[in-house]
């Protein structure tokens, strides 16, 4: 019913080489796709966007309007926006969608008009081409405007703010949740979020020992992401955002620890992609 691909799997920065070749380097970028329609979804414009937005081209991919739900605005999140491919076709409607009670549009659109102003882009946000639209419902749940799926969103810690999203349609449940901080106990709100989906993709930038030093800097340890997932029931955990330092090797290490206590859960990789049937 629901397709998910991943098309950025890495945190912090984008990384490459030959040590990183099965888990990917591009930064956070999730497609969410119902089958049923074929309509798309966007989580996140990481860098992992551009590739995205070169295979909805290659596959003659038409939708209207294309929503970008954005978890927070770190550069891991919005680096990749400047290369996606559908926001310089004039037809293109793009409706940049993030929760924001006292927000405004001149302050969201201010951050993507700063994200390409001249010294640091040579194209302007408002000569990409395609016309944006920009949405920013300060209540935290519901089904918003042209959005066929039930969206609820939990605001976690994470320096400067971020937030999580449950995506409900038909009865399928999706939970995404990254770049959050737990802190000494598990938030359960962040359970809440995550009762009973059939897939969680979680942040577990860290290991235990790694989240012992880097307390402040926004991020779960993996056994934080297993135990969010065992709290809330879910059926599938895809663990997420891998730190710029964990090459292959080390992650492949890390997925056996995670599928010893929690036998249904993956590292993400790049081009991934999970059906929630
Ligand atoms: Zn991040
Ligand atoms: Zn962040």
């Amino acid at each position: 019913m629901i397709k998910v691909k991943f098309y950025g799997t890495r945190g912090s920065i984008s990384v490459c080489g030959p040590k990183f070749q099965e888990f990917g380097g591009n930064t956070t970028c999730i497609q969410i796709t119902d089958m049923k329609t074929n309509r798309i979804g966007i989580f996140d414009a990481g860098t992992g966007i551009r590739d995205l937005g070169n295979d909805l081209v290659a596959s003659g991919h038409e939708q209207d309007q294309i929503f970008i739900v954005f978890t927070h605005f770190h550069w891991d999140h919005i680096q990749g926006f400047p290369f996606f491919t559908k926001a310089y076709d004039p037809k293109q409607k793009i409706n940049i969608f993030t929760m924001g009670k006292g927000k405004n549009n001149d302050e969201i659109k201010g951050l993507f008009t700063t994200l390409m102003q001249s010294e640091y882009f040579p194209v302007p946000f408002d000569k990409m081409g395609a016309s944006f639209d920009f949405m920013h419902p300060d209540v935290l749940s519901g089904i918003f405007g042209p959005l066929q799926v039930k969206i609820t969103a939990n605001r976690h810690n994470h320096p400067g703010g971020a937030y999580g999203y449950r995506i409900e349609r038909e009865g399928k449940v999706l939970a995404f949740c990254t770049d959050i901080e737990h802190g000494d106990e598990i938030d359960q709100n962040v359970v809440e979020l995550c009762k009973d989906a059939d897939l969680l993709i979680h942040d577990a930038q860290y290991t235990s020992e790694e989240l012992m030093v880097k307390k402040g800097w926004g991020h779960s340890s993996y056994e934080q992401a297993i135990q969010v997932a065992e709290m809330a029931g879910v059926k599938q955990l895809a663990i997420t955002h891998h730190d710029p330092d964990h090459d292959d090797e080390f992650l492949l290490g890390m997925e056996k620890q995670c599928q010893q206590r929690f036998p249904n859960c993956v590292l993400a990789r790049e081009k991934m992609e999970i059906e929630i049937k």
